[in-house]
C-alpha cells in the first residue's frame, strides 16, 4: 500500500455504506468518506488505513453528485443526526430500500430474487423536515462559561449550541431560550459530564401533532430545582404548554431520563391522535417520532395482519398500546405486552379513551410474559405482531412464537439487521415471507422503518 495518513487523494464515490458514508476506490483498495455521496468526485485525507480499507475525510467536493441538494440546516455536517440531509430525497428512499434488502439477503439469508419481488416502494413523506414530535437536547456551557442547549457533535459529547434543529418543531426553540434565560438569571448550572457535577443534564420536549399540546421535562442531577415559580410562570405561557416536570437522574450515564418524574405544573400526559384514535403520553413512554408516518405503519402492520373480526392478536413491545388498539378494532381480542410499567398504565388509559374492551395488558418481557400466558394459561394467538427495539427479539420470545403456531405474525422493525437474524429463525420455524414495505419514519437520516408480513406454511 504506497498510500499513507494524511495524503490528499481524489476519489470518485461510487457507493455508499449502511452509515450513509460514501465508499470510493484509490487504485482498488477501498476508503470510506463521511459526507461523501454517491457520484461526488472529491479530493479527501486519509485518516486511517486498515489492511483492507480505510477512511478518509472530506476536503473538497470537485465535482458534485447530481443528487446532491443544499443541505436545510448548516450543522448537517457536525451533528451526527442527518447523515443524508445532502442527498436528494428519492435517492434518500433508494438508499433505504436497499439497505433493507442487503441485511434481507446477506443476513437473513433469503434469495435475492425473493426479496426483491416482496420489497414493495418505500412509503416516503411528502416534507421531510420539522416532522419530529420528540427532542432531548443536551445543556452545557459554551467557551466563555454561558449556558447552551444543542445537539452533540458527531460520535462526541461536546455541545454545538443549537436551539433550532430542521427536524424539530419551531416550539423546540421558545421553550430553549425560556430555559436558558431561566439558567443565567438564576446561576442554575449546566451538568458536566467529566465531573459528574452542575444541575440541568437534559430538556425533553414533546408535541401532540393532533393536539398542539406541549410538554417539557427538565433531566437534573440533584433533587429539586430553584426558583421554579419562576420557570414555571415562563413556560406555562408558552402556546400550547400542558404539561412542565422534571426528571431526576444522577447517575453517570448515557440514559437520558432518570427513572423518577416530577410534575412541576399542568397534567402528568400530553394528548395526540393517530387516525382517530387518541392518545395520551407520559415522559416516559416510548411513542414514535413521526406521526405522519407512523398513522402509514400502523395501517400497514393492520393490514398485513388482514383481520377478519375473530381473531386473537398478540402485540408484543407494544409501549402504550398503539399498535393493539389499532388492531383491537378489527379483531376479537388483543393482548399487549411491555416492560416498562409507565407505558402499560398509559395503555390501559389509552383502551379507556377511546373506549376499546377487547385490549388487556401485561408489565413483564415479552420472552417472559408470552410462554407464561401460552404455557401456564393457554391464551393461544392467531396473529402475533412484534415491535421490538433496535436489538430485536429475545430468542426465548421467537420460541415461543414459533410453538403458538399463529396463522400470521407481523414484524415491526427499526433495525434491518435484527430484523433479518429474526425472520431468518421464524422462516426456519415454518414461516413465508408475504409482504414487506419500508416506511420511512426518519428522513435525511440513514434509519428505516421496515413491517414484514409472514403466513405459516401448512405442510
Ligand atoms: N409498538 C410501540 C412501541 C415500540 S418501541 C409503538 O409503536 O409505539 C419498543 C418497545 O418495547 C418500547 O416501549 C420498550 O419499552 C419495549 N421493550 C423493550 N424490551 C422489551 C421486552 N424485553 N419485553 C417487552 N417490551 C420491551
Amino acid at each position: 500500500m504506497e498510500y499513507k495518513k494524511n495524503d490528499i487523494v481524489v476519489i470518485d464515490i461510487e457507493d455508499m455504506g449502511t452509515d450513509g458514508e460514501g465508499i470510493g476506490k484509490i487504485d482498488g483498495f477501498p476508503l470510506f468518506v463521511k459526507d461523501a455521496l454517491i457520484g461526488d468526485r472529491i479530493e479527501a485525507r486519509v485518516t486511517k488505513l486498515k489492511k483492507n480499507y480505510g477512511y478518509a475525510r472530506l476536503e473538497k467536493v470537485l465535482a458534485p453528485s447530481s443528487f446532491r441538494v443544499r443541505p436545510e440546516c448548516r450543522f448537517h455536517r457536525q451533528c451526527g443526526g442527518c447523515q443524508l440531509q445532502a442527498l436528494a430525497y428519492d435517492k434518500q428512499l433508494e438508499f433505504k430500500r436497499r439497505k433493507v434488502k442487503n441485511n434481507l439477503v446477506r443476513i437473513g439469508g433469503f434469495p435475492e430474487a425473493l426479496v426483491e419481488s416482496l420489497m414493495e416502494p418505500v412509503l416516503g413523506m411528502e416534507d421531510g423536515f420539522h416532522y419530529r414530535n420528540k427532542a432531548q437536547f443536551p445543556i452545557g456551557v459554551d467557551r466563555e462559561g454561558r449556558p447552551v442547549a444543542g445537539f452533540y457533535a458527531g460520535r462526541t459529547h461536546s455541545i454545538i449550541a443549537n436551539t433550532d434543529c430542521a427536524l424539530g418543531v419551531g416550539e423546540n426553540r421558545d421553550v430553549l431560550e425560556v430555559i436558558l434565560a431561566y439558567m443565567r438569571k438564576n446561576h442554575v448550572s449546566a451538568y458536566e459530564e467529566t465531573t459528574g457535577r452542575g444541575l440541568l443534564r437534559h430538556v425533553l420536549i414533546r408535541k401532540g401533532f393532533a393536539s398542539n399540546e406541549l410538554m417539557v421535562c427538565l433531566v437534573i442531577n440533584g433533587k429539586d430545582l430553584p426558583a421554579k415559580e419562576e420557570l414555571i410562570s415562563a413556560l406555562s405561557c408558552i402556546p400550547g404548554m400542558t404539561s412542565v416536570s422534571y426528571s431526576i437522574n444522577r447517575e453517570k450515564t448515557n440514559v437520558i431520563m432518570g427513572k423518577e418524574i416530577v410534575l412541576l405544573w399542568g397534567s402528568r400526559t400530553i394528548q395526540d391522535k393517530i387516525g382517530d384514535i387518541r392518545f395520551s403520553i407520559s415522559p416516559l413512554s416510548f411513542y414514535q417520532v413521526n406521526p405522519v408516518q407512523t398513522k402509514k405503519l400502523y395501517e400497514l402492520a393492520v393490514e398485513f395482519a388482514d383481520l377478519q373480526g375473530t381473531e386473537t392478536v398478540w402485540d408484543l413491545y407494544c409501549g402504550i398500546g398503539t399498535i393493539s388498539l389499532f388492531m383491537a378494532r378489527k379483531a376479537k381480542q388483543v393482548y399487549g405486552v411491555e416492560v416498562i410499567p409507565q407505558a402499560i398504565e398509559d395503555a390501559r388509559a389509552n383502551a379507556a379513551l377511546n373506549q376499546i374492551e377487547n385490549v388487556t395488558f401485561f408489565t413483564g418481557r415479552a420472552e417472559e410474559v408470552l410462554p407464561e400466558k401460552y404455557a401456564g394459561e393457554g391464551i393461544r394467538a392467531d396473529v402475533i405482531v412484534v415491535d421490538p427495539p433496535r436489538k430485536g427479539c429475545d430468542e426465548a420470545c421467537l420460541a415461543t412464537m414459533l410453538q403458538m403456531k399463529p396463522e400470521k405474525i407481523v414484524y415491526v422493525s427499526c433495525d434491518s439487521a435484527t430484523l433479518a437474524r429474526d425472520l431468518k429463525i421464524l422462516c426456519d420455524g415454518g414461516y413465508a415471507l408475504s409482504r414487506v414495505r419500508c416506511v420511512d419514519m426518519f428522513p435525511q437520516t440513514v434509519h428505516v422503518e421496515c413491517v414484514v408480513g409472514m403466513q405459516r406454511k401448512h405442510i
